[in-house]
């Protein structure tokens, strides 16, 4: 099956993404995931990524869609995955698109997280993300079992840079602008689900599956 999640930063596309691969056995992959590693490890992809992330701005398509469609060619990906954070413009819609018609492939579904603009500073001001596997938790919604540890791998967590609220603004800006027109370009397509992201994770979650059938 092939998942792809939307919705704006801090819907709970990563947390859902993350239960759905525990329990389907595909794998997540997350751009954003992507690119901190690759500023972590110091690589040149990761030091232009930067420039854009810190200013809560789109990393160009140029640097995007190559590195996803050559992700999703990998042996672990031959039953299918899920998508987070990917494709956020419709030229990358386009170029998965075209990558996937290429093979006889398409997205089985693209899976719209509704949040709110409203809710979603708080959400991502409570976020603390894991320095090391890229968990999440939430201070009051998820907090992990020790304040400040990551109960998957026991590293640091922290606030991202860009889960400050000057940046979210910008973010949901883009969100709003870039990403959205992705739930007409999924629609026509027959495949956008939209599922209600203010209710609880576990709910979201049911409200998924059922979606899925899984
Ligand atoms: P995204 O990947 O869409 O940016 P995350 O999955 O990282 O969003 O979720 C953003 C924040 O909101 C995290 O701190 C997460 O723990 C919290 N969160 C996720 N889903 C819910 C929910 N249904 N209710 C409350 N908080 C949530
Ligand atoms: P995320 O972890 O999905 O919230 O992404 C964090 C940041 O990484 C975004 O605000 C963008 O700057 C960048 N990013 C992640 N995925 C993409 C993408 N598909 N296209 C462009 N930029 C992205």
């Amino acid at each position: 099956m092939k998942i792809i999640m939307l919705g704006a930063p801090g819907a709970g596309k990563g947390t859902q993404a993350k239960m759905i691969a525990d329990k389907c056995g595909i794998p997540h992959i997350s751009t954003g995931d992507i690119f901190r590693a690759n500023i972590k490890n110091g690589t040149e992809l990761g030091a232009k990524a930067k420039e854009y992330m810190d200013k809560g701005l789109l990393v160009p398509d140029e640097l995007t869609c190559g590195l996803v469609v050559d992700r999703i060619q990998a042996e672990d990906c031959k039953d299918g995955y899920i998508l987070d954070g990917f494709p956020r413009t419709i030229p990358q819609a386009e170029a998965l698109e075209e990558a996937l018609n290429k093979i006889g492939q398409r997205v089985d579904f693209a899976i719209n997280i509704d949040v709110p603009d409203e809710n979603i500073i708080s959400r991502m001001s409570g976020r603390r993300a894991c320095t090391s596997c890229g968990a999440t938790y939430h201070v009051v919604f998820n907090p992990p079992k020790k304040e400040g540890i990551c109960d998957d791998c026991g590293a640091e967590l922290v606030l991202r840079d860009d889960d400050k609220p000057e940046t979210v603004k910008n973010r949901l800006r883009v969100y709003h602008d870039q990403t959205q027109p992705l739930i007409d370009f999924y629609s026509a397509r027959d495949v956008l689900r939209t599922v209600d992201g203010t209710q609880s994770m576990e709910k979201v979650f049911d409200d998924i599956l059922k979606v899925l059938g899984a």
